[in-house]
């Protein structure tokens, strides 16, 4: 594969605080084609748009993680609008949606407060006619419920990032006009805990015109690098194994998968 995209990782995270140029230079070098890095609270957010200013193969989505709804002062809604126009590089909001899996860390956030503020954050990507990169952990039937209640305000469309779920939630993200991103995770044997679907039903089900590929790295490496941290030069074998599931070359799912991160990103 040599023209990849990665539409969602974390570059900007602690894990690659001393070596995040070589760890970019090498995915740029090594069949990555461009790399798009998400933030998860106001500090990532606004450092994953330094880093898209310091080299062009780089943008950055902007956004509150459910994980961190809990965490905001008044008047971070502002912050995060400013951060979305401070550069043209800004191509999404994201990652934002609800994740109710009980953390050992932190266990579940309280989904009121969670709700509340992806509903704001859909707002905000109204007003700034920019698509939504959707998390969702064990949390679908919710998204989906505020999605449609909202559907009036959604005006770009956007993605669900690292799919999961069963073959009914997905059949409904793609009748919404969602695009849908597979990660590393698709190589691991079995089904993850709380799931019931496995992850390559899912992108069997899925058509190569609604598929990007992703690495959430340093999250989801990929089998055999399991166990190390993820990179986003790993995104290669997202898309190898897409192909080997789908049956299709891996031309095919590149050209695809990139087509379909530029429609969605206006890249
Ligand atoms: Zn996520
Ligand atoms: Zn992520």
């Amino acid at each position: 594969m040599e023209f990849m995209i990665d539409v969602h990782c974390h570059m900007q995270f602690h894990s690659f605080k001393k070596d995040a140029d070589e760890v970019i230079k090498k995915a740029l070098h090594s069949g990555v084609e461009v790399i798009i890095n998400t933030g998860t609270s106001l500090e990532s957010s606004e450092s994953a748009v330094k880093l898209a200013e310091k080299y062009e193969k780089l943008y950055a989505i902007v956004g509150i993680h459910p994980h961190h709804a809990d965490k905001l002062k008044d008047g971070w809604d502002k912050k995060l609008i400013k951060i979305a126009k401070s550069s043209n590089k800004v191509v999404g909001i994201g990652e934002i949606g609800l994740d109710y899996y009980s953390y050992a860390s932190n266990g579940i956030v309280d989904p009121q407060m969670q709700k509340q503020v992806f509903e704001r954050q859909l707002e905000i990507a109204n007003e700034l006619e920019l698509p939504l990169q959707i998390h969702n952990r064990q949390a679908g039937d919710d998204i989906l419920k505020i999605i449609n209640d909202k559907w009036s305000i959604i005006n770009r469309g956007g993605m669900f990032h690292c799919m999961s779920g069963n073959v009914e939630f997905l059949n409904n993200v793609l009748d919404l006009g969602f695009y849908v991103g597979f990660d590393g995770n698709i190589t691991y044997e079995g089904i993850a805990k709380g799931e019931d679907t496995p992850l390559s039903e899912l992108v069997k089900n899925a058509p190569i015109e609604r598929i990007v590929t992703e690495t959430d790295a340093p999250f989801l490496t990929p089998i055999p690098f399991r166990g190390s941290r993820n990179e986003s030069v790993h995104v290669i074998i997202v898309g190898s194994q897409i192909a080997k599931i789908k049956g299709l070359t891996q031309e095919e799912v590149e050209n695809k998968t990139s087509e379909n991160a530029r429609r969605i990103f206006n890249l």
